[in-house]
């Protein structure tokens, strides 16, 4: 994707580098038990740990001693790259929300490294990126971005990170469209079969608006970046993954969809183009 001296997005807060190696008092009492999800991006079997049911505290007293190293040159392109891909999103939701007579909110994006604290609880970079409605930011541990090719095998290219990001984006969207609130409401009492497949359709919809998204951002797209995105949506599939992970696929415990779905949605949001089209769960039908 073609990238270079174009707009970067101004709601990116960099905090690579600076890792808050602190330690977090408790205080005051316990408010409850909130219960958040997250919404990540593949990742690795047993680790995807959407909905996950965070203990919170009400007043956190945290005492932080930084640390801090400089970013490398590649960091930084990065940095700027990531920048603009996620300006390119805000650009295209504008103008999609605002065809169908809505307005778009801009979510956030945090670059970490290694760990980082969220409205929806505290994370490490070994979940994969991930998007939290709670804080409506994405978060990226850009380093994932090797092991999508050394560890699951995608193709190179930088089209596999704008692929990864518009799809965070895309739960952006079901949060501003009330999607995501509405299958975690029919989440409720269903069994663990069930309740997988309706996180499928959540997944496989943000993979459909990645492909959306892709068809608005065409002009900057090069020859190569749709198999680059197709590859990745290959390498992160659930039966992709278990088979790599365990040996053996077990359909009833996927969460977001098989290679073949991922893929298959994606393009059908590049294909259309319409944000109508993706009706990936039963009550869009
Ligand atoms: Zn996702």
């Amino acid at each position: 994707m073609k990238w270079e001296g174009r707009r970067e997005s101004k709601n990116v807060s960099d905090k690579r580098g600076k890792s808050a190696a602190g330690k977090t008092a408790l205080g005051g009492g316990l408010i409850g038990i909130i219960a958040v999800l997250l919404y990540l991006f593949g990742g690795e079997t047993g680790k995807q740990i959407a909905p996950v049911l965070e203990q919170m505290n009400s007043q956190q007293n945290t005492e932080q001693t930084e640390t801090t190293r400089n970013l490398t040159e590649t960091e930084r392109q990065m940095g700027k790259m990531v920048a603009v891909m996620f300006a390119d999103t805000e650009d295209v939701w504008h103008q999609i929300f605002e065809e169908n007579g809505m307005q778009y909110r801009e979510p956030k994006m945090e670059l970490f490294d290694d760990k980082v604290n969220t409205k929806c609880g505290s994370a490490t970079a070994d979940v994969g990126p991930f998007y939290c409605p709670a804080d409506e930011t994405v978060y990226m541990d850009l380093r994932f971005f090797e092991e999508l090719h050394n560890r699951f095998g995608a193709e190179r290219g930088n089209f596999a990170i704008a692929y990864v990001i518009a799809h965070e984006v895309g739960h952006h969207v079901q949060t501003l469209l009330g999607t995501n609130s509405k299958v975690h409401q029919l989440q409720q009492g269903k069994n663990q079969k069930e309740s997988n497949k309706l996180s499928v359709g959540l997944e496989l919809q943000a993979d459909f608006y990645a492909g959306v998204w892709s068809k608005y951002n065409q002009k900057y797209l090069e020859p190569k970046d749709i198999d680059i995105a197709l590859s990745a949506a290959q390498a992160v599939g659930d039966d992709a993954i278990q088979k790599r992970v365990n040996g053996q696929v077990n359909p009833d415990s996927f969460t977001h969809g098989t290679s073949q779905q991922r893929k298959e949605w994606f393009m059908k949001g590049f294909n259309t183009g319409d944000i109508k089209q993706g009706n990936t769960l039963d009550f869009l039908r």
